[in-house]
């Protein structure tokens, strides 16, 4: 077996067993999103053809050219993809009708959700509704990109009522780099579930049909055991990133 297919049997193997120990009934399974972000697309067919299904990325350029690519066209056909990276409006154009486009984790403004909106009707009038993730700022870091918690509940509301042609499944944190578990539940993780609470309740729904994508390699058990439904996992599955050699070359 090669290293990114003994991987992946490994991860899942910890996902079903971080699964079976959640205490709350959470109704959604665990998306496992591998991502693939610097990584070469000869890697993510390996994980295709191992079953992965969803992967994500950060840079719309590499989700852009990855998405495109005719070899991931021909060999993956069900592949879906995820983008998990800041969304700058002006881009929107080019990853509203990508193929295979399952979901952009990251809209984080009115403005950004009324883009998508409106770019979603003018290129794919047929295609049904987008899924979106509300992203949040747990940390409140200034470098991190994502709503304030507090602002949450009126941009799902927005997205609810005013984008017919976005679906809203759940809210996405990055937070804090390197908590340590041991210390307790991670308080970005508790922000973010605090957080889909408020979301629902403002918007009449039960809490469980909102996804909390939250947990990447350091930390996606721990994510799972407190009700994550998505898991962002990239280096554990396709190893170490290299960022001085990109593997998709940025056009201007
Ligand atoms: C890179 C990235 C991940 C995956 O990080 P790993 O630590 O390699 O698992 C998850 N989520 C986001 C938003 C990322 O940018």
């Amino acid at each position: 077996m090669s290293a990114i297919s003994e991987a992946l049997t490994s991860v899942r193997r910890r996902v079903a067993a971080a699964t079976a120990k959640r205490t709350s009934n959470v109704r959604h399974e665990v998306r496992l999103v591998a991502v693939s972000k610097t990584k070469p697309v000869e890697d993510i067919i390996e994980a295709y053809q191992n079953g992965q299904r969803d992967f994500g990325e950060n840079y719309v350029q590499e989700l852009v050219e990855k998405a495109n690519n005719e070899k991931i066209l021909k060999l993956c056909p069900e592949i879906r993809w995820h983008l998990i990276g800041h969304l700058q409006r002006n881009k929107v154009p080019k990853i509203v009708a990508l193929k295979n486009l399952s979901m952009v984790e990251t809209v984080d403004s009115t403005k950004l959700a009324e883009a998508l909106n409106t770019a979603r009707q003018k290129y794919i009038p047929n295609g049904g509704p987008l899924s979106v993730m509300i992203q949040v700022n747990t940390s409140n870091e200034e470098a991190k990109s994502g709503i304030a918690p507090e602002d949450a509940p009126s941009l799902a509301e927005y997205i609810k009522d005013s984008c017919r042609s976005l679906k809203l499944v759940g809210v996405m944190t990055i937070g804090a780099y390197d908590y340590d578990v041991s210390l307790g539940p991670n308080p970005d993780f508790l922000r973010l579930i605090t957080c889909r609470n408020t979301v629902s309740s403002h918007l009449e729904i039960d809490a469980e049909e909102l996804e909390l994508s939250m947990g990447m390699s350091s930390d996606y058990e721990h994510a799972i055991e407190l009700g994550s439904t998505n898991i962002r996992v990239g280096s554990t599955i396709f190893g170490a990133r290299n960022y001085s050699k990109p593997s998709v070359e940025v056009k201007k």
